[in-house]
């Protein structure tokens, strides 16, 4: 800019998809259109009253009084790779919002961290090297990160400052947007410039898995040295735990450490390389066990209305990217004859146009879930089911996790199997807020018990109303068996699928 003007030119733009490389259904640019789709001026409004990074991205730039543009942001739940036609989109919106906001200053991107196209394992790396051939190499380029991105060298190589998630379940993506803007702010008006550093070890699972909610464990311990190393030395500025995405059949698969700072870059590598090698060490360390589904569909038993028992299924999570549609967890809580007790959800979009036609209060003989892998979804449940509800399934998070957030079950409906009230949905979501219950008029609080759908997230909203709380794993798709999965791409050996001592 020229000598003088005081005012910071950057574009916010948001692209996240976390992709489950062994969902055989691509994210098509349709889903994320359905899902969280915004150009220009819209992304404004979509996001600045959530709790989501765009909204800490506009509140920063309006503090450091930024001119800005917001060519994209998109979205879309865990799934399979992200088709070609939408990774083009993307870098031609975004390729097209940047050209025309030139001359930059700097730009600020909210990314998942890992997201894989067809035909591109490192999509995040394919963004970030499109933004760097178009800005330049004098213009800083800061990222944000969910804590499961799996980061590759390249990726680290074109961002100046990354900046991931301390917490999980995520309820700090406003906070780590502010904190990415205000290091962007200080490469954009600074002498020097920052670089990012990562390490990596032959492992695909290392920190608790990100595991924040226990309050002690390996994450914990990394944390607590990253801050610790931070206040040390100022030329550190940055140090970022990713526990990684494991379902993914990627070179740079699993946990990584980021590092960005101004300091020697020798010195930043063996801070990475330092708790990279203290995760390694400690990567069976876990503070949450799996239970089987029979030990947990008999702690259900004991829930009563006003304390319920919630048990959610880690492997059908679809926010891990697994197809929602697994049924045994159902079929046992159904099998147990469990009362005042609410399942969430089951993505079955023609069980739900079923129960769309036959109208509320009708019976039905319905053939439920279980419709697209019988290796990880098991087979569909044949019952009489009430329609107790319909809906068109749309919600607001009322939070704590990422409050204001808009999402859809699409037409959807509460059929009562037993004394189950199951949600059976058009579009595949994973439960992270009690509103996800709510729109159809079931209060969780007054359950007995709740099955749901979901890796951790829906602890920070569950948990305050649950009796007790338990993960299972059903054997769906995200399990922690990754013999299940056949994986070509990633870098070996690596644990757990080699002896890597
Ligand atoms: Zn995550």
């Amino acid at each position: 800019m020229p000598y003088g003007f005081p005012t910071k030119r950057v574009v916010l733009a948001a692209i996240k998809h976390e992709s489950h490389t062994f969902n055989r259904f691509p994210t098509t640019l349709d889903l994320f259109r359905r899902q969280g789709y915004h150009l220009g001026r819209e992304v404004a409004s979509a996001y600045r009253d959530t709790g989501l990074e765009m909204a800490g991205f506009l509140a920063a730039a309006a503090r450091f009084g930024w001119w800005v543009q917001t060519p994209i942001s998109a979205s879309a739940t865990s799934g399979g790779r992200v088709t070609a036609e939408a990774m083009a989109n993307f870098l031609a919106v975004l390729g097209d919002g940047l050209r025309a906001a030139m001359p930059l200053d700097g730009v600020l991107l909210a990314l998942h961290g890992a997201m894989a196209a067809e035909e591109d394992d490192d999509a995040d790396g394919t963004i970030l090297a499109m933004v760097r051939g178009i800005v330049g190499d004098a213009v800083p380029i800061a990222v944000t990160f969910d804590l499961h991105a799996n980061v590759s060298d390249r990726t680290a190589g074109l961002a100046d400052v990354i900046v991931s998630y301390r917490t999980n379940p995520h309820t700090d993506h406003y906070p780590t947007a502010v904190r990415a803007a205000e290091l962007l702010h200080r490469a954009m008006t600074g002498e020097v410039r920052p670089r990012t550093v990562v390490a990596r070890a032959a492992t695909l699972v290392a920190f608790d898995r990100g595991r924040t909610h226990t309050g002690h464990g390996p994450m914990m311990d990394a944390l607590a040295d990253a801050r610790r190393l931070e206040r040390m030395d100022p030329g550190v500025w940055c140090v970022s735990i990713n526990s990684g995405f494991s379902h993914a059949d990627v070179w740079q698969a699993g946990p990584s450490v980021t590092v960005t700072g101004d300091a020697a870059p020798a010195q930043l590598q063996a801070i990475a390389d330092g708790i990279m090698v203290a995760g390694f060490h400690r990567r069976a360390e876990e503070s949450v066990r799996l239970a089987t589904v029979a030990d947990a569909v008999a702690a259900m038993g004991a829930g009563r209305p006003g304390a319920p028992v919630v048990v959610a299924d880690y492997t059908d999570a679809p926010g891990g990217g697994a197809y929602g549609d697994a049924t045994v967890l159902l079929r046992a809580m159904i099998a147990a004859g469990l009362q005042a007790s609410a399942f969430g959800a089951i993505w079955d979009p023609a069980t739900a146009a079923q129960a769309v036609a036959a109208g509320l209060g009708a019976h039905i003989a319905v053939k439920l879930g279980g419709w697209i892998d019988p290796e990880f979804s098991d087979s569909p449940i044949a019952a009489m089911a009430e329609v107790i509800c319909l809906s068109d399934g749309d919600y607001v998070h009322e939070g704590p996790y990422a409050p204001g957030t808009v999402g859809s079950f699409g037409a959807s409906a509460i059929l009562r199997i037993g004394g189950v009230d199951v949600i059976v949905s058009t579009e595949n979501k994973n439960i992270l807020d009690q509103q996800q219950f709510k729109i159809f008029g079931i209060e969780p609080s007054r359950c007995a018990s709740i099955g749901l759908k979901c890796m951790h997230g829906f602890r920070a909203a569950f948990e305050p109303v649950a009796a007790r709380v338990i993960s299972c794993d059903a054997g769906g798709l995200t399990t922690y068996d990754y013999r299940r999965l056949p994986f070509r791409h990633l870098r070996r050996p690596i644990w757990p699928l080699d002896n890597v001592e």
